[in-house]
């Protein structure tokens, strides 16, 4: 029988008119072995940063919905391409924008979500013998205005498309082989996961795990659709990768499945203010307000009918959020106000958890023999997070890699 399969690849597997026709020949095997084959790109690598750059040289501040217009570019440049280069080794394709393959989101320009893919035309044109090279990254709202989903957000494309034409299989192919137990680029000797919960990757996206963007592991998880994390620096096609499927649940689950990290998130404390009811809405409320997400909070207990607050936000938020902090402290009488960037998050993830205590004193202890102080705690079923100083994160990922026995022997 046909397969159906969809397939995504990241900036670097196509960074090049050397890497893109490696990928069509790619490809084209794929097809010759009797698959139907839809394709999702990213931008060539460091386009969309480059495009984020010219948007920051001429108005930083300016309407979202015209820094997607400029942001979407990248995309349109590499389904092109892609498609010529399928075509010269007389392999079919058409290239799709989203707007094109009715990829249909909300207005939330820069993190736009997908609501529905009318995959009619995608279908007949399958039928008809083309490969499909669908933009990743963007959409299109109700108005007909041009969204992105967030960086690292073709993976969410991939998924989407994958539900919606109920493929096969929804493979993700990338500049490593699969999902390790922490990034690879940081600890050497993170070992490769042949096989996972959907649900722990959605914990380790969340936690900072760039190999896959949250919002896809969450439609994946979603719609039961099994993802397959692979390399497409591999010389074959079928080699090593990682299957991260919704039936791995029923597998005996591990007690830690790996280390996650985030640099992205800053710290912001307020101290002095009246242990009322209503101040924390007074305070988390206006910042909500101004729609900034707020991650973890940590409240004191009160001493002298005065408490503090400390929670953390997005980088990109903490000046704003920091205005508006500071201007909330005023109006309460708060002593002080202060935050601080240069810190990260890092977390344990593992199914196991659920059913075992002391895996988090054993990482407070394994930070604690390297001196390194922790600010905040968060804990879930499935993670404990802590948030240190960002100088310390890689001697506690490397500490906490080795301590929960994740090292490749
Ligand atoms: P692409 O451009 O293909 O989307 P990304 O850079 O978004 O690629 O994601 C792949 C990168 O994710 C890897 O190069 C690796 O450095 C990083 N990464 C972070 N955490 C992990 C992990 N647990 N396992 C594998 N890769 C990880
Ligand atoms: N090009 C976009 C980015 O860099 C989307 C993606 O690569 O998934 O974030
Ligand atoms: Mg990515």
């Amino acid at each position: 029988m046909m397969r159906l399969i969809v397939q995504k690849y990241g900036g670097t597997s196509v960074g090049s008119p050397e890497r893109i026709q490696e990928v069509a020949k790619r490809i084209k095997r794929w097809r010759d072995k009797g698959n139907q084959v839809v394709v999702v790109v990213s931008a060539m690598s460091g386009e969309t940063n480059r495009l984020i750059d010219l948007i920051n040289a001429i108005h930083p501040t300016g309407t979202a919905r015209e820094k997607d217009v400029v942001l979407s570019t990248g995309e349109q440049v590499t389904i092109g391409l892609l498609s010529l280069a399928l075509e010269k080794i007389d392999c079919p394709a058409r290239s799709y924008t989203g707007s094109q393959a009715n990829i249909r989101t909300d207005n939330a320009f820069s993190k736009a979500r997908i609501n529905s893919i009318d995959e009619g035309k995608m279908r007949a044109d399958l039928e008809a013998g083309y490969i499909l090279v669908v933009a990743g990254f963007q959409g299109v709202d109700n108005e007909g205005n041009i969204t992105t989903l967030g960086r690292g957000g073709s993976d969410t494309t991939a998924v989407a498309l994958a539900v919606a034409l109920k493929a096969d299989e929804c493979q993700i192919y990338t500049d490593v082989d699969g999902v390790y137990t922490t990034d690879p680029r940081v600890v050497s000797t993170a070992s490769h996961i042949p096989k996972m919960g959907l649900e722990e990757m959605l914990e380790m996206a969340s936690q900072g795990s760039k190999v896959l963007q949250i919002r896809a592991v969450e439609f994946a998880y979603k719609y039961n659709m099994p993802i397959r994390v692979l390399s497409s620096f591999d010389e074959g096609d079928e080699g090593k990768s990682t299957l991260v499927t919704g039936e791995e649940k029923i597998m005996e689950e591990v007690l830690v499945r790996g280390v996650a990290f985030n640099r992205d998130e800053a710290q912001l404390t307020i101290e002095g203010v009246p242990d009322q009811p209503g101040v924390a809405y007074k305070i988390l409320g206006a910042i909500a307000k101004a729609n900034i997400e707020i991650d973890m909070i940590v409240q004191n207990v009160s001493s002298a009918g005065l408490t503090d607050f400390t929670f953390t936000v997005h980088r990109n938020d903490y000046d704003q959020a920091k205005k508006i902090l500071c201007e909330t402290g005023k109006s309460l009488g708060a002593t002080s106000c202060r935050g601080d960037k240069k810190i990260a998050k890092i977390s344990i993830v593992g199914g196991g958890m659920r059913s075992h205590a002391g895996v988090a004193s054993k990482m407070f202890q394994a930070l604690a023999k390297e001196g390194i102080n922790i600010h905040m705690i968060s804990t879930s079923e499935i993670k404990v997070s802590v948030v240190i100083d960002e100088k310390y994160l890689e001697l506690a990922v490397r500490t906490l890699h080795e301590a929960f026995g994740l090292n490749t022997v």
